[in-house]
């Protein structure tokens, strides 16, 4: 499996950035986890956006599924077929109203518990503790595991739910002085320790906040995990 790193930042986007979205690639299988704000340029890039085999929302806030209504206008001249979308139930969501109501989606909620078969891959849903509806995702292909953990806070069971995965790519949000179990993302140290109960290889922060600074990030992290890497912005991973 190889991951493409589409967008890292959120809530907002840096300059020349964009907010959540991570193109998994697994043979033929190509499978779009959130689609923030600027993503779908990035996706274009790399293949044509009707073409992915299924799209994966973590939660329906804005930088993860601001460019949803925009994909909507590109499937209405170039999609075939009703592009398959899954995402937690969210009914205070405006993106969500759209997406249900349009042909050119084929919305179907999940909920932690839940696994979804698509092409060679296994998708399994766990928690996430975010002030709205959200999910984490634990991918499985080839006897290989990886995890994205969407936005989310501690959460007790949550290193159950992605031990054992080789990359953990976690929100990392908050240098640790800015960090409350209150907050609605973990902190760089938070992510790194996560990583460590779960087992995962490798953790990679992200959804990076502009106001704060990475590098002190990776350093807080690297206190808890010895292979932390920041999410970098059109880097390709080999998971
Ligand atoms: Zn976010
Ligand atoms: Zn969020």
């Amino acid at each position: 499996m190889k991951l493409h790193m589409l967008g890292v930042n959120g809530p907002f986007p840096q300059s020349g950035g964009a907010t959540s979205g991570y193109l998994l690639e697994a043979g033929e299988t190509l499978i779009q986890f959130d689609l923030g704000s600027g993503v779908l340029s990035r996706l274009t890039a790399k293949t044509a956006p009707e073409s992915v085999s299924a799209l994966f929302l973590t939660h329906w806030h804005f930088d993860h599924a601001a460019d949803l209504p925009v994909l909507m206008y590109r499937l209405d001249q170039l999609g075939d077929h009703p592009l398959p979308v899954y995402a937690p139930a969210d009914p205070d969501s405006a993106i969500r109203r759209i997406v249900a109501a349009s042909p050119r989606f084929s919305l179907k909620d999940v909920s932690a518990g839940d696994e979804i078969s698509v092409g060679s891959c296994t998708v399994r849903v766990g928690e996430a503790r975010h002030p709205v509806p959200a999910v984490g995702y634990r991918i499985e292909s080839d006897g290989v595991s990886f995890g994205y953990t969407g936005d989310t806070n501690t959460l007790p069971g949550l290193s159950a739910f992605y031990r054992g995965c080789r990359v953990l790519l976690a929100d990392g949000l908050f240098p640790e002085s800015e960090w409350t179990a209150q907050k609605p993302h973990l902190s760089a140290a938070g992510a790194a320790m996560l990583a460590a109960e779960a087992g995962a290889e490798h953790v990679v922060l992200t959804h990076f906040n502009p106001v704060y600074p990475p590098e002190q990030l990776l350093q807080e992290a690297r206190m808890h995990h010895a292979h932390v890497s920041l999410a970098r912005p059109g880097e390709v991973l080999d998971l």
